[in-house]
């Protein structure tokens, strides 16, 4: 029997209604100290009178004190349960995508709270941000071993939000070993994943749906990818027709991967890339004068924490409102936001703002989300993050 974690009189409401966080101040400290458990530890949650609410684990030293895995109080996170979890996800993405390139597990979202599992075929990089997850860390490797006989496992444990949960940081290959190339295809465009240095597991899946709208629209344009990476929208506009594509990021190892796709897409004659941060380069290319069909603006989160809200909501209106500078007349914005903070309708506002300030008149014509591969827990809202707004951009009506 796993031990209990008790909640104050009426806290069991939130979870009751499909939460699946208990926040440190709702335990009720007097009959179950948080002290007394260890970061990770399995419990049972249960209600003042002592009903259970379901399984979960504990981490005493975070906000998010406890987790709900399942609304069971008989399960138990092991390596059946993840099997039959991991099982499910997999279910969702076999039925969605015809080739395994996808996210395979999205944590909350999948019941498998702080675990991430990206597929680029038969190499699988997971990431782990809870104590509780981190504990059955052998078990998941074993799980994916026999449920998918991968070639190569890797740890991506290198994401700062581990170090809320005194997890440390490292990345390791766990299993297997890495192909000298990793090749993924999303909207019948090829790229080369750097699963070892590369940002976050390697590749950002989440704006693959977006990604393959923008390449109905690009045919003979000129393209200008901001925040590029390894140019998942500007190779793919490239691959898609556009008459030449300019990626922008401030890494090195960024743009390198960009030439190194453009090369595999047969593209690279219409590819170019400048290295910089985002905002002085648009300034310069719009002192130049030079002129674009369509701007790409993805970037990084400018708001990570509630409390930075104003100013990143400022970063947003300014790189949107220099991003249209560099827009020929009638052109297309795809701006996105990957901040939970900041909303649809923030993001919507950031555009229309910066649009009156320098006299242009932009009209919504296409919205995107994250790809289904990231599914929203309904109760979860921070499992809803990403949004992509397409503009068309005209001189003030
Ligand atoms: N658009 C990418 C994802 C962007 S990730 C895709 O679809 O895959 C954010 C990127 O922004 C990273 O590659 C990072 O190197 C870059 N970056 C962060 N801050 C920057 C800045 N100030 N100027 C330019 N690039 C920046």
């Amino acid at each position: 029997m796993l031990p209990s974690l008790r909640l104050k009189k009426n806290e069991e409401r939130r979870i009751k209604q499909g939460h699946v966080w208990v926040f440190s101040n709702e335990v009720d400290i007097q009959a179950t100290p948080l002290k007394d458990f260890s970061a990770g530890q399995q419990v049972i949650v249960e209600a003042h009178n002592g009903k259970p609410l379901g399984m979960g684990f504990v981490n005493p030293n975070t906000l998010i004190c406890a987790r709900i895995l399942s609304r069971s109080p008989k399960l138990e996170l092991n390596k059946k349960f993840l099997k039959k979890r991991i099982q499910a996800a997999q279910g969702l993405r076999e039925a969605l995508f015809d080739k395994p390139y996808y996210r395979l597990v999205f944590g909350d979202s999948d019941g498998l709270p702080g675990l991430v599992v990206d597929r680029f075929g038969d190499v699988f990089a997971v990431q782990i941000t809870t104590a509780g997850m981190e504990l059955v860390k052998e078990d998941i490797v074993q799980v994916l071993d026999n449920l998918f006989h991968p070639a190569a496992i890797v740890m991506k444990n290198d994401t700062a939000s581990r170090g809320l949960e005194g997890l440390p940081l490292y990345e390791e290959v766990v299993l297997g070993e890495l192909p000298e190339t990793l090749i993924i295809e999303e909207n019948n465009t090829q790229f080369s994943i750097p699963v070892e240095g590369g940002q976050k597991t390697g590749w950002f899946y989440d704006h693959r749906m977006s990604r393959g709208r923008l390449q109905t629209m690009v045919k003979g344009k000129r393209v200008l990818d901001v925040f590029s990476y390894l140019g998942g929208w500007g190779v793919a506009a490239a691959n898609a027709g556009a008459e030449s594509v300019t990626c922008v990021d401030s890494s090195e190892f960024a743009l390198d991967g960009v030439d190194i796709n453009a090369e595999l897409n047969g593209v690279t004659d219409k590819m170019s890339t400048i290295q910089g941060n985002a905002f002085d380069v648009l300034n310069a290319l719009r002192t130049d004068g030079q002129k674009f069909d369509v701007v790409i603006v993805d970037p990084p989160a400018f708001i990570k924490r509630k409390k930075d809200f104003k100013q990143g909501a400022e970063a947003y209106r300014r790189i949107n409102e220099i991003a249209m500078r560099v827009l020929d007349k009638e052109g297309i914005l795809v701006t996105a936001s990957c901040s939970h903070h900041m909303t649809r309708n923030n993001l919507l506002n950031a555009v229309q703002s910066a649009a009156r300030h320098i006299d242009r008149t932009v009209q919504l014509f296409e919205q995107g989300h994250q790809g289904p591969d990231h599914p929203i827990h309904p109760a979860v809202p921070e499992t809803e993050y990403i949004k992509t707004l397409f503009f068309r951009v005209s001189a003030s009506w």
